[in-house]
């Protein structure tokens, strides 16, 4: 069995198209949330997504602003420009669509969260001593975050506290040890200095994970963004991959 995972698309279409062309066949799809937000394709994500075979998706935090659920004062002044001007622009079912997701899922040996198991909608894991304190808020073997948009994984080593990051090398199949935390990085938003479109692949049975990444047109969605009269800093920031 394949999985697709994928995570933070933000309403990046062009990155999501150049994932779907480039993933090849899959049976699943695992979207760990933020559809929306930064960018300026949300509703044309919503529906792509929500038609993806064997579909787990879960509410971001940019994706519970958008419904409402969070107040836009909990973001700084450029994500509040975006999520406002997502809310206006969300069509009535994308909206259904966002309003029934949840906010962690158990599927098989993996617990899927979009920040991380202790706080699925908000706490981002972005060092050992976050991770650390995360693990005894699962209890699967293998738990997938997104929130960070930082393709990593966080292995507990020795059953003792002891916490190893790991930043496997893409395109090269990884088995997964047990009590790991692994998050695919992002579609649409990519943080880690690379500015091509994350995506992996998860074998469930395997348990073998694949990093990917795969170029699309920057330029367009660039363009996009600076006619949705989005903040530029949002175009900007996609060729630097931050
Ligand atoms: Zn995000």
């Amino acid at each position: 069995m394949r999985v697709l995972v994928i995570s933070d698309i933000h309403a990046n279409l062009a990155a999501l198209e150049a994932v779907l062309a480039e993933a090849g066949s899959y049976d699943a799809v695992w979207c760990l949330g933020d559809l929306v937000g930064y960018g300026p394709d949300p509703n044309g994500c919503v529906s792509r997504v929500r038609g993806m075979p064997g579909l787990i998706c879960l509410l971001g935090n940019h994706d519970a602003a958008a419904l409402g659920q969070i107040e836009v004062e909990a973001f700084n002044m450029e994500a509040r420009q975006s999520v406002r001007w997502t809310r206006a622009n969300l069509s009535a079912e994308s909206l259904a669509f966002m309003r029934d997701l949840p906010e962690q899922v158990v599927s098989g040996e993996v617990t899927l969260s979009h920040g991380s198991p202790r706080n699925p909608v908000w706490e981002y894991i972005l060092d050992l001593r976050v991770a650390r304190n995360n693990f005894e808020f699962f209890d699967t073997p293998y738990c997938f975050v997104g929130h960070t948009h930082l393709p990593v994984m966080y292995q507990s080593s020795d059953g003792l506290g002891g916490v190893r990051l790991l930043v496997p090398e893409t395109s090269k199949s990884v088995t997964l040890q047990p009590r790991t935390i692994i998050n695919p990085g992002s579609v649409g938003q990519p943080r880690d200095r690379d500015p091509r479109a994350a995506f992996a692949i998860f074998d469930p049975e395997l348990k073998i994970w694949e990093y990917h990444r795969v170029a699309y047109d920057v330029g367009r969605v660039q363009k996009a963004i600076l006619e949705a009269g989005l903040p530029a800093r949002h175009a900007l920031r996609l060729s630097e991959g931050w």
